[in-house]
């Protein structure tokens, strides 16, 4: 008798139903459009000069576990590098950071949609997840009134899920002004934020072109962007920060989550807590991805260079959308394609339906996800 053959399967996974499809299309040109991560020209990984350069420096330098909450430096350096040098929240002890395995609370509100992990990741965790207006389908935009009257008529003490940049998956992100009236009805409203910074670097996004001259100069107007605008304000705030995408180093598991409380006292307590829940989960976080990001970070030479891969990788990317959107033009293809080059980061909705991804695959070997999600 068999105990695991009552196993029932699981629900279809619709990214990982892509990758299969592509996976076994026998065709020899085929894409997979949706792959979940940053590519070269010939549709391989990249891994930064700069990375290589410190595992050489870093080779039989690797020993031992690491404590439960992680490598210390690379803790320090890591909320830094979100918060800023010259954070308060830092100076004032404030700030509890441990790492953790990559971008990794009662009712925890999500925006819709989101990143397609964020329901399991909360629901696991034993909280009920609600979801906020986000995307406007009409305007393959922002839905601002009614993300703000979502927010407005949650309860007080829920968490709120906000993406800093580069929003999976829609690449639509607020404006400054929007991310102010945001803080504003966050903190009136008495809602916990929790930051998914999968994106971000310190307070420059990796995929807003714009702000790489003041992160290459390290003349950043800080309070500018949104975690600081959060953290600027002296309430609480959680944030996840990976370091996946903007170091390229998806396998390695590597991130942090940093909570700023409101005292010393506070986070004192809150530190005690969160080992607590680490030490049955995985009881020492792995130390290879930890060392790379802290040698990096530790050398300005490395660090400089590390800001200049960056910059080729947003470059490129916002070149390609633009590619994109030129080859639609050019052949005179029905309808508003402006969202390809309004939209930010790594992520587009394009807008097509089921049907029209459906053909994309029979006719050209292209394939996405159902709802039209090109990464
Ligand atoms: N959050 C968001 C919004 C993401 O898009 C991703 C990756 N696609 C993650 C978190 C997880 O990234 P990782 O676990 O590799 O850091």
């Amino acid at each position: 008798s068999s105990i695991l053959s009552n196993v029932l399967p699981a629900p279809e996974d619709p990214v990982l139903s892509v990758i299969f499809a592509c996976r076994d299309d026998p065709c020899p040109v085929k894409l997979n459009v949706s792959a979940r991560a940053y590519r070269t020209e010939e549709g391989k990984p990249l891994v930064l000069e700069v990375v290589r350069k410190a595992e050489q420096q870093l080779a039989n330098d690797l020993q031992g576990y690491l404590p439960i909450d992680g490598l210390a430096d690379f803790n320090k350096l890591s909320a830094k590098l979100t918060l800023g040098d010259d954070s308060h929240a830092v100076e004032e002890n404030r700030v509890v950071t441990i790492q953790c395995l990559s971008g990794r609370l009662r009712v925890v509100f999500v925006p819709n949609p989101t990143w397609g992990n964020h329901p399991f990741i909360f629901t696991l965790a034993g909280l009920c997840v609600e979801y906020f207006r986000y995307y406007d389908p009409q305007t393959r935009g922002l839905d601002f009134e009614g993300m703000l009257e979502d927010l407005g008529a949650a309860p007080s003490g829920a968490i709120v899920v906000l993406q800093s940049c580069a929003h999976n998956p829609t690449g639509i992100d607020p404006t400054l002004e929007q991310w102010e009236k945001i803080r504003q009805i966050v903190r009136s409203k008495g809602l916990l934020p929790f930051f998914d910074n999968a994106y971000q670097v310190r307070s420059t996004c990796l995929f807003f072109n714009l702000n790489f001259h003041g992160f290459a100069t390290g003349n950043l107007d800080s309070d500018a962007q949104s975690v600081c605008m959060f953290v600027a304000d002296g309430g609480e705030c959680l944030i996840a920060q990976s370091f996946a995408k903007n170091m390229g180093l998806y396998g390695e598991r590597i991130g942090t989550l940093t909570i700023v409380c409101t005292s010393q006292d506070v986070a004192r307590k809150v530190h005690s807590q969160v080992l607590l829940v680490v030490r049955p989960m995985y009881l020492s976080p792995p130390i290879h991805g930890a060392s790379i990001v802290t040698t990096i970070l530790k050398n300005s030479d490395m660090y400089k260079d590390w800001t200049i891969e960056l910059k080729g990788m947003a470059d490129r990317i916002i070149s390609m959308r633009q590619q994109l959107y030129e080859a639609i033009q050019a052949r005179g293809t029905p309808g508003d394609w402006t969202h390809i080059i309004k939209q930010i980061g790594m992520f587009s909705f394009t807008g097509l339906n089921k049907k029209q991804v459906r053909w994309m695959a029979k006719e050209y070997h292209i394939y996405m996800t159902y709802d039209g999600y090109v990464i």
